[in-house]
């Protein structure tokens, strides 16, 4: 990947001419229980998209997203889907000026406001620019059967089995012991005014199950599939 927040304004040039697609990561600031940090989200995409071996550009992560349900807890710094779509679409329509072509919109987050946000831009601006390839997507939504295969848990989600073995295998030290395993008890269909009060912990599975060797394994099936995303956007 070509790292954009380390070339210049030259190399930007020289790679231009190979390559017309860049990849924008989307994470959170968002509670992940007591065990895991504010930034997991961020850091899980952002590293696994470090990893990914073609050269097109990545862009500098936006790590602040739409939450909903940990809205409330302690930490979560949220933004309103209106600011994420201004966002998106700044740096879309900005570097289509400055000559990129295909854009891949990938998030760490897979919650559902933000990912609307997302989508609902993506799809203006195919109407909107000429000649772009566009795709708005988080890898929990396309990888969801084969990343639940590698858990244990059989519902496991948000600061669970998965995510916790994720930042076990990128980030060890960032992980302070192990939440209980708990499940949101939010009355549906309701929304409510404190979601706190429905899911204490802010887990979702059950991170006790987490392992190394886990987290290696869910990393490399998200790597894989954007590799192919990407070598399919990136075709001339
Ligand atoms: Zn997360």
């Amino acid at each position: 990947m070509i790292i954009i927040e380390n070339i210049t304004m030259s190399e930007f040039k020289k790679h231009l001419h190979r390559t017309k697609t860049i990849v924008f990561p989307f994470g959170t600031v968002e509670e992940h229980g007591s065990h895991l940090p504010l930034n997991t989200d961020t850091l899980i995409i952002y590293e696994a998209l470090k990893m990914v071996k073609k050269k097109v550009f990545l862009a500098p992560p936006v790590h602040y997203g739409v939450c909903t349900t940990t809205k409330h807890h302690p930490g979560t710094i949220n933004i309103t889907p209106g600011t994420l779509r201004s966002l998106s679409r700044d740096m879309v329509v900005d570097s289509y000026k400055k000559g990129l072509r295909n854009f891949l919109l990938i998030s760490g987050h897979g919650g559902s406001q933000h990912m609307a946000a997302l989508k609902e831009i993506s799809e203006e601006l195919i109407e909107e620019l000429k000649g772009i390839r566009i795709a708005a997507f988080s890898p929990y939504d396309l990888l969801w059967k084969e990343l639940s295969e590698l858990a244990d848990t059989e519902n496991d989600s948000h600061a669970g089995e998965i995510e916790t073995s994720m930042i076990l295998y990128l980030a060890k030290d960032l992980v302070k012991g192990r939440a209980k395993e708990e499940y949101p008890k939010i009355p549906k269909p309701f929304v409510q005014k404190d979601y706190t009060k429905y899911w204490k912990g802010g887990v979702w599975g059950d991170p006790q199950k987490a392992s190394f060797k886990k987290g290696e394994k869910a990393i490399k099936t998200i790597v894989d599939k954007i590799s192919d995303i990407i070598k399919e956007i990136d075709k001339k």
